[in-house]
């Protein structure tokens, strides 16, 4: 089958640009997992599913409507027909993605759609069990991590070209309390997996990463 690349790391590592970056240069296909459990969550909420009904998460999770449109640069996700590509981007339905991702039903629901987007030429994966659950049998994985201070500044900038004015000292946090949740939780818990290389970027810019990757394909 189709060679992957499994990109996996804490929030703001800088997994979705430099996984965007990779697949543009390979000419590979992208999976934004992330995306999926945001989706999940925001479809819940549309649907007036609570938080903490498993069952009800997994049926969303199952039967989610969504469309990935690839343009030149960017993608803009359909979610029911509805363009939902800021939606998904906020703390609040990373907050609450991050709490349906706890729930090994809807993780179970969402493993088949994640398989399928294997394809010739190749797959990057962008996620935090790419390479431990979903493409165990990857050829190459990546374990991305930076400093929370520094994860948080790069957020916060992001939020900023994005016109959202956050605190550094709440990102923070945030990314702390969600960093503890995905290491803590008892179905794949972010950790690397054991055959995976990592590569800490908090002193690397965003080209350099994407050269190392690069370089580290064609090995
Ligand atoms: O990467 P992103 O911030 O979009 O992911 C949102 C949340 O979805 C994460 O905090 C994590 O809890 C969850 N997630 C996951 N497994 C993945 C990708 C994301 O549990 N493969």
């Amino acid at each position: 089958s189709a060679p992957v690349l499994t990109l996996d790391g804490p929030g703001g590592a800088g997994k979705g640009t430099i996984s965007r970056l990779v697949a543009e240069r390979l000419g590979w296909h992208l999976l934004d997992s992330g995306a999926l459990y945001r989706l999940t969550a925001l479809a819940a909420g549309k649907h007036g599913v609570a938080l903490d009904d498993e069952a009800g998460l997994a049926r969303v999770a199952a039967t989610l409507d969504v469309v990935f449109v690839a343009e030149n640069e960017a993608t803009t996700v359909l979610l029911e027909g509805d363009d939902a590509t800021t939606t998904i981007r906020t703390e609040q339905v990373g907050d609450a993605a991050s709490r349906v991702a706890a729930l090994p039903a809807v993780r179970q629901a969402l493993l088949q759609r994640q398989r399928d987007f294997r394809k010739a030429p190749g797959l990057v994966a962008d996620g935090r069990d790419m390479g431990t659950v979903v493409f165990t049998d990857a050829p190459l994985k990546i374990f991305l991590t930076a400093s929370a201070e520094e994860r948080a500044r790069r957020r916060h900038l992001q939020l900023r070209e994005a016109g959202v004015d956050a605190s550094l000292s709440s990102l923070l946090k945030e990314i702390q309390a969600r960093d503890a949740r995905d290491m803590q939780r008892s179905v794949a818990p972010l950790k690397p997996a054991d055959d995976a290389i990592t590569l800490d970027t908090t002193r690397l810019t965003i080209p350099e990463v994407v050269d190392r990757l690069t370089e580290l394909l064609t090995e």
